[in-house]
């Protein structure tokens, strides 16, 4: 009984080991992956839901694996994290799309804010706040230019702390918006002492406008909300035109999907902006 027990366990572990080793391979091929050059970032643009007018972009961080190809960051990320590798990415993240943001504006392009996605880990390091005021001020950028994405997770975990972090990013002059907003366990009390500038409606709601009643009721009282507050919606993952009929209809200032545009590498997007001249 014994040795079938074992060889249960041998089974079981077998297939645990091969995730388990997929995701060590994986973590350290993400250890080089910085300076063999294998990641950078596509841009997604953000429109005026009304008028159609590019307000801006949010940058998504892709890796180009030697084997692999294109790699999830939905999938690395969370190894990035585990590995302790988020400081050196995150910070990568930062200074390059800051420095395409001021390229574009050296070439004539059209200035449009560009919108970067914190990890936890980011937001918890206290050097944060240091790191990205030089970022900006080494590349001579308007700071009002950088929007972090905070996810609302995030931001409700330890809510003081994060008063405060966002109280000292604002006084840099970045902005803020909380990401995947819906999914999480707001707290009204302390979403009103966030001083974000920008709910971002989770796709998950837009997924179901028209189809689900209660995806209606949810994305309407976050616009509501987000008006009642002073903070502008941006509504994430818009595919259709029924959804972003429904989106205009509600009030929703803001939208980014596959409708309007899916993310794309840097050359492509300056295109984007010089159309958007
Ligand atoms: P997110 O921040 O919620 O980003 C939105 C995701 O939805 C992106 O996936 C984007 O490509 C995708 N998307 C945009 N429009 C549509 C649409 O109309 N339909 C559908 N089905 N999807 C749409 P992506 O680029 O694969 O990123 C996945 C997640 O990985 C992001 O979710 C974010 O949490 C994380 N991530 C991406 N880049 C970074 C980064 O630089 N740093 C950190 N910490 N996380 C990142
Ligand atoms: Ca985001
Ligand atoms: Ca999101
Ligand atoms: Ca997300």
């Amino acid at each position: 009984a014994k040795r079938e027990g074992r060889g249960l366990v041998r089974i079981a572990s077998r297939a645990l080991q091969e995730r388990v080793q997929t995701d060590l391979e994986l973590a350290n091929d993400l250890r080089w992956a910085l300076e063999r050059d294998e990641l950078l970032l596509h841009y997604q643009p953000q429109f005026d839901a009304h008028t159609g007018r590019l307000l801006g972009a949010e940058a998504l961080l892709r890796w180009n694996h030697p084997k692999l190809g294109y790699v999830s960051p939905a999938r690395f990320i969370p190894i990035a994290e585990e590995a302790g590798l988020i400081p050196p990415i995150g910070s990568w993240v930062i200074r390059r799309a800051v420095q395409q943001t001021v390229q574009w504006q050296a070439q004539g392009l059209r200035a449009v804010p560009v919108a970067v996605n914190l990890s936890a880990i980011q937001f918890r390091d206290p050097m944060l706040i240091a790191e990205v005021h030089k970022v900006i001020t080494s590349a001579g950028m308007d700071p009002s230019m950088l929007e972090l994405e905070l996810t609302e997770s995030i931001a409700m975990e330890d809510s003081e702390f994060t008063i405060g972090t966002i109280e000292a990013l604002k006084g840099i002059g970045v902005r803020l918006s909380i990401d995947d907003f819906g999914t999480g366990y707001s707290s009204l009390k302390y979403l009103q002492r966030f001083s974000v500038d920008k709910l971002k409606i989770d796709q998950s709601f837009v997924r179901g406008l028209g189809m689900r009643g209660q995806d209606d009721a949810i994305v309407s009282t976050i616009i509501g909300l987000a008006d009642n507050l002073g903070l502008k919606t941006i509504a994430e993952g818009v595919e259709t035109p029924e959804e972003l009929a429904r989106l205009r209809h509600m009030g929703c200032a803001e939208i980014q999907g596959y409708l309007t545009g899916r993310p794309v590498d840097s050359a492509t997007f300056a295109a984007v902006l010089r159309a958007g001249c």
